[in-house]
C-alpha cells in the first residue's frame, strides 16, 4: 500500500470517540480513544484487542488486551482506564457508560 489511508473516527457524543488502528495484517487491532479531560484538553489512549497476533505483536507482553465482544456495535471487556487522564467506563453496544474516575494509588 502506498498511500496512508485515512482512518475515521467514529464519534460517541461531543468529547469522546474512537478509530480502529492496525497491526500488521489486521485492520482492526485495537482502538485508539480520543476524549477531553475534565480540562477539556484533547488525550488520547490506546486499547488493543487480545489476539494472537497483537499479543505478539506486544513490546511489553504484561499490558493488558482487551476482548472485542463485539465489533459493531462495538463491545469490549473488561472497562476502559485511561491511565493519562482517569477517565473509565465501559464501551457497550457503541455507547460510552461511564464509571467512577480512576484515581492512581501513588
Ligand atoms: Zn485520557
Amino acid at each position: 500500500m502506498s498511500e496512508i489511508e485515512e482512518i475515521p473516527e467514529i464519534r460517541l457524543n461531543d468529547w469522546l470517540g474512537y478509530f480502529f488502528f492496525p497491526i500488521g495484517d489486521r485492520a482492526h487491532a485495537g482502538i485508539c480513544l480520543c476524549h477531553l479531560t475534565e480540562n477539556g484538553e484533547m488525550c488520547v489512549s490506546n486499547f488493543p484487542f487480545d489476539f494472537p497476533d497483537v499479543r505478539a505483536a506486544m513490546v511489553n507482553p504484561n499490558l493488558p488486551l482487551w476482548t472485542l465482544d463485539k465489533e459493531d456495535p462495538l463491545t469490549l471487556t473488561p472497562s476502559l482506564i485511561c491511565k493519562g487522564c482517569g477517565l473509565h467506563g465501559y464501551l457497550k453496544e457503541g455507547m460510552w457508560a461511564p464509571l467512577p474516575r480512576w484515581i492512581p494509588d501513588e
